[in-house]
């Protein structure tokens, strides 16, 4: 995330980061289809080889998407949540629908393989598939808490790869080969051994830092400002990046949350902007001081890096969306950068402006516009009036040289959305514009 934006005159390291790891994708994808080209044996019919094709590199994608969702740095750091969320939503129904697809290309054999035993591990994984494609694509109508859909989500995947693992290795006629029985193997072993890291090895490194509460102010109605103080060593992140919060003993638990960093980077103690939204969050005002935390981070790419050599820095933020923006303000006014800055901060009601003080002494410092936009606004307002939607920002939006700004978008989705049809109806190329949704489904 060094190189200078398309404002700047060239192209976006989070651009080329994609691509890149789109690119590494599509050729693991299709690394098996290779292999067997190369070693596997051939002439078994037009429709076994269809099928064959399909499993493999979806079956490979499958794999990949333990990787994906890894959380580690040289991918997210490059791309961003977002980016690695959509690749991850796409890949999984497009996997699906190759998994789901392919025994029934083998279709006048199909009764007569689903007799065989072995073939037992392959129909396991495809039910399995089923249940977990339904679970994820209805979660928002699930009575589950968030916690536990994530655990199942996981360990379904876990027995899906298992279970499709075995098929490959007892059924699959073009994974016979040596070299793609190894390809299968290497490849499982090293998505299994990322969900190890994720739930054994990252929190056991966590144990070296532990953190404690420091404060909890209330700042407006469901809004808090938690601090926290590391025991040990400081968190070193870049303005506009998150971390996992975990508020328990140790940090061998399933209870965690993404929040952005509030506070800019520098010092000991770092600040979270939280409203309350759920079972953990709702928690928060009853937070003590002292309390022992853990913080898994800092993750994402939401940062300046990403603004490379533009002009100019619009911010669109809607309600605790303005976290990423507060810290990435707060640290070009510590920097004492010059360039033009310009935020504008949606929410329901005056009272959610918040941390109002805080962006207000930015003001001296930054050369810094502030537009606040209300949906629901007091008497003799004098701000902008309405949800963050074209109509509303079109006319906030339309000084300014589009080809000199980078426009960063924080909020809930479809305030996101929203705010992406003013800018593509303003002509904002995809390359100037730089995403985070606060949503991890
Ligand atoms: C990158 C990122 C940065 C965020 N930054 C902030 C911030 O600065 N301030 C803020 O108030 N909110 C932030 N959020 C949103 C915040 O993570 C959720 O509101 C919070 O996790 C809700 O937890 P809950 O248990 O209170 O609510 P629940 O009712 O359990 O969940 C509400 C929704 O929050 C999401 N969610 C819940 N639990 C988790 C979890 N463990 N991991 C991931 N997502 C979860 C799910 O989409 C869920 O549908 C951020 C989200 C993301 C993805």
């Amino acid at each position: 995330m060094t190189g200078k934006t398309a404002a700047g005159g060239t192209c976006t390291c989070a651009a080329f980061g994609a691509m890149g790891i789109i690119g590494v994708y599509v050729a693991l994808a299709l690394a098996p289809l290779a292999l067997a080209a190369i070693v596997a044996p051939q002439g078994n019919g037009l429709a076994a080889e269809l099928g064959g094709g399909l499993a493999l590199a979806g079956y490979a994608m499958l794999l990949m998407q333990f990787l994906l969702t890894g959380r580690f740095r040289t991918i997210g750091g490059r791309v961003g949540i977002d980016v690695i969320l959509r690749l991850h939503q796409i890949a999984a129904r497009i996997l699906t629908v190759m998994l789901l697809l392919h025994p029934f290309i083998y279709w006048p054999s199909l009764a007569r393989m689903m007799a065989t035993p072995a073939f037992a591990s392959g129909i396991v994984a495809w039910l399995l598939l089923v249940l977990l494609m339904a679970m994820a694509l209805l979660r928002p109508h699930l009575a589950i808490a968030y916690e536990y859909w994530r655990a199942s989500h996981g360990a379904l995947a876990v027995l899906i790869a298992l279970a499709g693992l075995h098929h490959a290795l007892a059924v699959g006629s073009l994974s016979a080969a040596p070299a793609l029985r190894w390809f299968w193997i290497a490849l499982a072993a090293l998505a299994l051994y990322t969900l190890l890291h994720s739930y054994l090895v990252r929190p056991w490194l966590q144990l070296r830092d532990p953190w404690r509460i420091a404060e909890v102010r209330t700042l407006g109605p469901a809004r808090w400002l938690v601090a926290l103080e590391p025991e040990n060593r400081a968190l070193a992140f870049d303005a506009g990046q998150f971390a996992w919060l975990k508020v328990e003993p140790h940090p061998f638990t399933l209870r965690e949350n993404p929040f952005s960093i509030v506070s800019a980077p520098g010092a000991r103690r770092v600040e979270f902007l939280i409203r309350e939204a759920g079972d953990f969050t709702s928690t928060i005002g009853a937070l003590v001081p002292g309390t022992r935390a853990w913080l898994d981070g800092p993750h994402g790419a939401f940062t300046l890096a990403a603004a490379g050599g533009a002009k100019r820095i619009v911010m669109l933020a809607g309600g605790v969306g303005l976290a990423p923006c507060l810290s990435m303000l707060r640290a070009a006014a510590a920097a004492g950068d010059r360039r033009a800055y310009h935020l504008i901060f949606g929410n329901r009601c005056e009272d959610q402006i918040v941390p109002k003080d805080a962006i207000a002494a930015l003001v001296p410092v930054l050369d810094l516009k502030i537009d606040y936009v209300l949906s629901e606004p007091p008497a003799g307002w004098t701000g902008a009036i309405g949800q963050m939607t074209p109509e509303t920002l079109l006319p906030l939006l339309s000084s300014g040289d589009i080809a000199e700004t980078v426009f960063y978008l924080c909020g809930p989705p479809p305030m996101v959305t929203a705010s992406l049809r003013a800018l593509a109806a303003l002509g904002v190329p995809p390359a100037h514009i730089v995403t985070e949704r606060f949503d991890y489904d």
